[in-house]
């Protein structure tokens, strides 16, 4: 089954988001656990838990259908050891925060190396931030998203994603998540059946499958291989709907949130009926 939503807002309160997600007809979303341009949030209070979990339940979704995404300011590579120690704390604090709220996976951005260190180097930096997370918290996955390749961002090729994951202990609690419109940016194109297919096999020899626990549905503003992580709503970007089409039709993608991250909320609801459409079809 196809699980497909959209990162919601949580103005208000945590519990907001399941919400936010059901009223736009979602079956699963995405949503920060906090304000994600702050490094550290106040703690979570007894009765804010409680109330996302009941709201959860009462909408039907269940953790497997819900995709937190960490704060913009965390940088698991960091080439300074005071950044690096800012940095995983933060993430830290993030995955405790999943921990309570009863949710399975975190989302991510493996992290920059910013000209300082090289792409190995940073690699392994994030893979030890990841070993020393998953060693302080339990039931939690850590989800690396494929990224645009923008700026010094690592991530942009399958085999960097391969490579953290190799090198981090627990391999049950590490996953990916792609997001389109950054593979798109980064050269791999999905525009045509054939193009997708050639896209995912390569995926699935250097990652695996197994290792995918989420997607981030996208179009892109930017061109092919552009490295510039803009998105755009489904169909009116330069990738198109057919690769969303095939997504859906794709067994592959079943039981995993497939949410948007598309710039015009006030369209979520067409946009995920759509891609409902595309599923029963
Ligand atoms: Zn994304
Ligand atoms: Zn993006």
């Amino acid at each position: 089954m196809k699980i497909i939503g959209a990162h919601v807002s949580i103005s208000g309160g945590l519990a907001n988001a399941p919400l936010n997600a059901k009223a736009i007809g979602a079956t699963g979303f995405a949503m920060f656990t906090k304000n994600q341009k702050q490094w550290v949030a106040k703690p979570l209070t007894e009765s804010e838990i409680e109330l996302f979990k009941k709201t959860c339940e009462e909408n039907d979704y269940r953790a497997s259908d819900i995709l937190p995404h960490d704060g913009y300011l965390i940088n698991l590579g960091n080439p300074t050891d005071e950044g690096l120690a800012k940095s995983r704390a933060s993430f830290l604090d993030e995955m405790t925060r999943c921990e309570l709220l009863g949710l399975d996976r975190l989302n991510f951005h493996p992290g920059s190396h910013l000209k300082e260190i090289s792409e190995d180097e940073c690699i392994a930096r994030i893979a030890e931030s990841i070993n020393m997370v998953l060693g302080k918290t339990k039931g939690v996955t850590a989800v690396i998203e494929n990224t645009a390749g923008q700026g010094t961002n690592l991530g942009y090729k399958f085999e960097h994603l391969a490579a953290i994951i190799d090198k981090v202990e627990d391999k049950s609690r590490v996953g990916v998540c792609i997001d389109t419109c950054h593979a798109f940016a980064s050269g791999y194109d999905i525009r045509t059946k054939e193009a997708f297919d050639k896209t995912f096999a390569e995926f699935d020899k250097i990652v695996g499958f197994k290792y995918l626990r989420g997607m981030h549905l996208n179009d892109a503003k930017k061109g092919l291989g552009s490295k510039v992580d803009r998105h755009e709503s489904l169909g009116l970007g330069e990738i198109g709907m057919d690769a969303f089409k095939f997504i859906m039709q794709d067994p592959r993608f079943d039981n995993i949130p497939l949410t948007l991250e598309t710039p015009n909320p006030d369209i979520w609801t067409e946009e995920i009926a759509k891609l409902k459409e595309f599923a029963n079809s």
